[in-house]
């Protein structure tokens, strides 16, 4: 056991999620349904089992939800009419292209093909670039790094920390995760420190983190020797691994993050568990993400 506060995801993203939902009843009260479509190329079950929590999560936000299921043959020009279309479509505000693609298919060229009024994973280059200029107000942000900042603010107001000229290290640098959350801390006015694989010293440099965010995808390496004490810890990481099961008993599998969080209790003044911290907060920035698309589309005057 520890001190560490931790930090609950999932009812973070009940409430972001209910202010979500009255938003919406504004909009729609001045005439402007939500409208989000989720597109499925092939039969991925982990794929199919998010794109279906995307489309309840929509509908309970009060959306207009379709969802397209591409078979894994459909070819580069179908899906790109398919995004056109969509593009085009005043019913549609958001469009979510569900990664990873078969591999014959290039995700680049079809993200690019999306407006980026309607990208609400945030991964066109169009809004990867107003994120790095700064421009929050016209940036779609990728959901995870914003549900991150999200669950990053609690604690901070928790702690009574000032994010501003603190020390963050984010560890990952991939386009999705590590550094739009880096660009989001640098607009926090945090002083951010980017590590990676070629990253010499990990464990130093860690441990002068004030803010600590791991990205990495491997589970449990940031030990807790590494976490610097006080410090805010936000584990994006969801790995499965195998868990001890009975003799005889089927083999297990648990999630854990990038972080040990049992020895890294002791240290943090706060941290994310996993499951249940960053996960549960990326839907819920998905939707908010199409709520604040539809209303820059719509030029409605409401405040999200
Ligand atoms: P990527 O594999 O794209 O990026 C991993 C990053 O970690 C890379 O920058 C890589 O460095 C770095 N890295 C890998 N190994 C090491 C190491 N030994 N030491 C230091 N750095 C290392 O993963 P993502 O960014 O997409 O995802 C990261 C994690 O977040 C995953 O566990 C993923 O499951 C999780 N995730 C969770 C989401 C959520 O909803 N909570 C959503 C998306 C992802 P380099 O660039 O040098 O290769």
């Amino acid at each position: 056991g520890g001190g560490a506060l931790l930090i609950d995801g999932k009812r973070a993203s009940e409430e972001v999620l209910a202010t979500i939902a009255a938003t919406t009843r504004e909009v729609v009260a001045q005439g402007l349904k939500p409208g989000l479509a989720v597109v499925l190329v092939g039969e991925d079950p982990a794929s199919q089992v998010y794109v279906k929590s995307k489309g309840k999560a929509a509908q309970a936000c009060g959306f207009h939800s379709v969802q397209y299921d591409l078979p894994a043959t459909t070819g580069e020009p179908e899906l790109l009419a398919l995004v056109q279309k969509l593009n085009a479509d005043p019913a549609i505000h958001g469009i979510l292209l569900q990664l990873p693609l078969p591999n014959r298919l290039d995700p680049t060229r079809v993200i690019e093909a999306i407006s980026p009024s309607k990208d609400v994973d945030g991964l066109h280059p169009v809004n990867a670039g107003l994120l790095a200029i700064g421009d929050l107000s016209r940036a779609l942000v990728p959901c995870t790094p914003a549900g991150s900042m999200v669950l990053l603010d609690k604690a901070a107001a928790a702690l009574k920390f000032d994010l501003s000229g603190a020390e963050a290290v984010v560890v990952g640098r991939s386009n999705l995760v590590g550094k739009p959350i880096a660009q989001l801390l640098l607009g926090r006015n945090a002083t951010v420190t980017i590590a990676h694989s070629r990253t010499r010293d990990l464990k130093g440099t860690c441990l002068r983190a004030d803010v600590l965010v791991a990205a990495v995808g491997r589970p449990e390496m940031i030990r807790g020797d590494w976490v610097k004490p006080g410090a805010l810890v936000i584990d994006v990481g969801i790995n499965r691994v195998p868990a001890p099961s009975q003799d005889g008993a089927p083999a297990k599998t648990k999630l854990v993050g990038d972080v040990a969080y049992a020895e890294s209790l002791g240290r943090a003044g706060a941290i994310t568990p996993v499951p249940g911290g960053v996960g549960p907060m990326t839907i819920a920035m998905l939707m908010a993400n199409t709520l604040r698309a539809a209303i820059r589309i719509g030029g409605l005057k409401v405040e999200f």
